[in-house]
């Protein structure tokens, strides 16, 4: 073996430092680089002495062959030609043996390797600085490492080429490798000699020790060599050591652990026994490290709070458990092991779990069989040398229930607890997909509760909130589960059912939701019934888009809802059409003129008792340039919805005040005015305009309003009503029969005439009931002080009807119909004589 190194020259003084300083102060050498040797000195005083001037190097004979004669065994003449290797002309018998044989006429390069770089590079250093350089050779020899002073001086000389001296010295410090090696090991290393007597071991010598091996007995190499090993072992607790070491020298080999205290510290040595002779060569391995990394992840696994458990490398089988994970489950540990992972899993098979490593979500089963959410982390690890897979449980079981929780609150209708909007339109989408990949049809329902409003406003949010609850309910009890009811706002409901093929099926579930809805609920100990309107459209026969299908049902819940309450309807094609006519109008209308399109016709209302000319109802008339004559039962609704019905009513108002200023002053003119008018606030500040601007005295103007007038915004809409009768202008109810007819309406405000529904008139002759309604709407308003107009009276079993029961006014096809202005002159000419003789 070769042992090389610090091959890097190193000068001996630094580079700029010149020859002559040596002379001054020899003692000036780099700190780190010292000589031991007084001849290196005196060989430098020589060369310095030798130098002709300053800057000059000394003569090669006057040096090489003169003073330092005496060194010439020690020394190397070499000389340096350009571009080859230095040749050695010259070499001392020490020189040759240090840098490995003869090598005169050799180059450098055949020198060993330690010497062959280094002083190479110190001869070109010494050369470009024209000053001796000195290196430190290290060399390797029989195990022992020396170190070489290597001293290079340069030279001039009439001859080609650079001279230069080298000079070797071996520093007397040895290094020995293998006590450097041994010592550098963390393992314990000694050598034992045993002392036997009668033929058995008796004891041990330390031949030698390294420092290892002699802190792990708790001592010093120095103070254990050549002790007995008995003595070295007397600490307490170790002296049992002896009778191991005994048998393992009988054993020539085993090896064998040893655990011992010392200084409190648990020490644990894996000890290697290999015998030559009577000489055992031991190593000590501190195996306490890995104990103590043992210790620590028993503890990290036993006591840790977070649940965990080692499973084999198949997966099946647990190999360990700790005790968190037996709290999670609910195991005794023995029952834990008794079972398979799959028994612990909810579905029965583990498949989900990662078998090495990985993360996955999966669902366990307690002892007590309840189902927990986990999260399982799985490491590869080894276990008595087979792969096995450690896991560590993390229970989300909560967490989820709260994350459900918020998801719940996110999708569903957080007063009934179904589904809301969001999740409707998911799951309609889902439906819509089917359809289109599969062909499975499914329908749409839309529900609308009629006047809940009315619930609302006269038994307060809580009852109808109650209500609300009430209904779901119910419509929950009619559907499968795999239906999806769904509030969508309000009172509007909506019903998924996923495979309803045939209209029948969705004409039953609608007509028993109607009857379900309609029977008589109990709220707070008041029994309230409620109607709703039912629209319906099929996909895919009327749309497979979910958009344009619940349009559809939309469209026919409009539908049913003019055709009254309690009504459903099925989505039919000409709906469609009637809905693209309707938005046609609405535009017509935006754009209409008032005054050229518009006109105002005029009823005329006569008193029962007297047959006298009492007044005109205006109403409104649209000659439509396209269509002709549009009903106002056509245009209101659209004029309500597009907010036109102001201007109108403001024109009726104005044109119906004008004209009836034109009349004889008795009669009465009656003015219809939209609930949605009331909306604006300045519908007061209308009539007084009205009525200023024609002179009519407000005596002769009545307004007519219906009573969801009173429904929405009640209050602030009475105290528009009381200003209204407060500058004179008479109020009457119109339509009475027909909405909510709360009596309570009537003690809220003091109408002064309530206007029977045309329908209750018609029937009045044929239907009990509708006489008894009659009869009942009459006495109310005599027993209040408030008149009763019947109105659409068409034939003269009526009139009779309406007279024996003492109506006071009455207004219809059979006397008139509505007239145009021009006409009305007619009507009061032709009714002349009474209304003179009122005058
Ligand atoms: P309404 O206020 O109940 O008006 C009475 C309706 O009954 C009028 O229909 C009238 O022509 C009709 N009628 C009168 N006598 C008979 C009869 O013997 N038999 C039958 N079948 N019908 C009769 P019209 O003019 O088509 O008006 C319908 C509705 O339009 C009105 O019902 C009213 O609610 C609304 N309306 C009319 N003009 C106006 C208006 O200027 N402003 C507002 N806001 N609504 C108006
Ligand atoms: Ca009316
Ligand atoms: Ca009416």
């Amino acid at each position: 073996m070769t042992w090389s190194a610090s091959m890097n020259p190193r000068p001996i003084f630094a580079d700029e430092q010149k020859v002559e300083d040596i002379g001054i102060d020899i003692d000036r050498l780099p700190h780190h680089i010292t000589t031991e040797f007084d001849d290196v000195k005196l060989i430098l005083r020589r060369w310095q002495a030798a130098q002709p001037d300053r800057g000059t190097l000394p003569q090669y004979e006057e040096l090489a062959l003169g003073s330092i004669g005496r060194f010439a065994d020690e020394m190397a003449v070499i000389r340096r030609m350009e571009a080859s290797d230095p040749v050695i002309l010259r070499a001392g018998a020490r020189f040759e043996a240090i840098v490995g044989g003869p090598c005169i006429g050799k180059s450098t390069q055949s020198l060993l390797h330690a010497y062959a770089f280094s002083i190479v590079e110190a001869l070109n250093a010494a050369h470009q600085a024209a000053s001796p350089r000195m290196v430190l050779c290290r060399a390797l020899v029989d195990g022992m490492v020396s170190t070489v002073e290597t001293l290079v001086l340069p030279l001039s000389c009439r001859w080609p080429g650079d001279y230069f001296l080298v000079f070797l010295r071996p520093r007397h410090s040895q290094l020995n490798l293998a006590r450097l090696l041994i010592n550098a090991t963390r393992e314990g290393i000694m050598a034992l000699n045993a002392i036997e007597r009668d033929g058995e071991i008796r004891d041990f010598y330390i031949l030698s020790i390294n420092d290892a091996a002699a802190s792990y007995l708790g001592s010093r190499a120095d103070l254990l060599q050549f002790t007995l090993l008995s003595e070295a072992l007397a600490g307490p607790g170790l002296s049992h050591a002896l009778e191991r070491f005994r048998q393992a020298a009988r054993a020539r080999t085993a090896p064998f652990e040893l655990e011992y205290e010392l200084g409190g510290d648990h020490i644990s040595l894996q000890v290697g026994v290999a015998v030559a002779e009577d000489i055992l060569a031991v190593t000590l391995t501190h195996v306490g490290e890995l104990k103590a990394r043992e210790t620590l992840f028993r503890s990290l696994f036993d006591e840790n709070p977070v649940p965990m458990y080692v499973r084999d490398q198949a997966g099946k089988n647990f190999l360990n458990v700790n005790d968190a994970a037996l709290r999670l489950y609910g195991y005794e540990r023995e029952k834990f092991f008794e079972q398979g992972f799959a028994d612990l899993c909810a579905d029965g098979t583990g498949a989900a779990h990662p078998h090495t490593s990985g993360e996955a979500a999966c669902r366990h089963v307690t002892a007590d069989g309840r189902v927990l959410e986990i999260v399982e982390y799985a490491r590869g690890i080894v276990v008595d040398n087979a792969p096995a897979t450690l896991s560590t449980i993390v229970d989300v079981t909560e967490r989820k229930r709260a994350e459900e929780h918020v998801t719940f609150l996110a999708h569903h209708d957080p007063l009934t607890g179904v589904a809301n909007r969001t999740v409707f339109t998911r799951e309609l989408e889902r439906a819509a997909t089917a359809t289109q990949k599969h062909g499975s049809p499914f329908a749409v329902l839309l529900i609308d509760l009629d006047d809940f409003k009315i619930v609302n406003d006269t038994m307060g949010h809580a009852a109808g909130d109650a209500l609300l609850v009430e209904v779901t309910a119910r419509l929950q009890r009619l559907v499968r589960k795999s239906d999806i009811v769904a509030r969508l706002g309000g009172d509007e409901f909506a019903i998924l059912l996923p495979g309803a093929s045939s209209r029948a099926v969705v004409d039953g579930l609608a007509a028993r939701l109607l009857g379900e809805i309609a029977s008589v609920q109990t709220i707070d100990g008041n029994e309230i019934s409620i109607t709703a309107s039912v629209g319906a459209a099929l996909a895919p026969d009327d749309s497979a888009d979910t958009e344009s299908l619940l349009k559809c049902a939309d469209l026919a819940l409009y539908r049913a809802k003019n055709e009254g309450k309690g009504s459903f309807r099925f989505f039919e094609p000409e709906m469609d059409m009637q809905q693209r006519e309707r938005r046609e109008l609405e535009m017509e209308l935006r754009g209409a003129d008032i005054e050229s399109e518009f006109e105002l016709h005029y009823q005329p209302i006569f008193a029962v008792k007297t047959g006298q000319l009492r007044g005109f109802e205006a109403l409104l008339r649209w000659h439509n340039p396209k269509r002709g004559m549009v009903s106002p039962a056509v245009f209101i609704p659209l004029a309500e919805e597009t907010g036109m019905i102001d201007a109108l009513g403001r024109w009726v108002a104005e044109t119906a005040c004008r004209e009836a200023a034109g009349w004889p002053d008795v009669l009465v003119v009656a003015v219809n005015v939209s609930p949605v008018q009331f909306r604006r606030g300045d519908l007061v500040e209308m009539i007084g305009a009205a009525l200023a601007r024609s002179r009519l005295k407000p005596g002769r103007l009545e307004i007519e309003v219906t009573e969801s007038v009173l429904l929405a915004d009640s209050e602030a809409n009475l105290a528009i009503l009381r200003r209204i009768r407060d500058l004179g202008v008479r109020i009457a109810l119109d339509d009475f029969g027909t909405g909510y007819s709360s009596m309570s309406y009537l003690r809220q405000f003091p109408f002064s005439r309530l206007k029977i529904d045309r329908s209750f008139v018609r029937e009045i002759s044929d239907s009990p009931e509708s006489l008894a309604i009659v009869r009942a709407i009459i006495g109310l308003g005599a027993s209040l002080g408030i008149d009763t107009t019947a109105e659409g009276v068409e034939t003269v079993a009526q009139l009779e009807a309406l007279q024996s029961e003492q109506c006071g006014e009455l207004q219809g096809f059979l006397f008139s119909p509505p007239v145009a202005s021009e006409s009305v002159g007619e009507i009061i000419a032709a009714f002349h004589e009474s209304v003179s003789r009122v005058a």
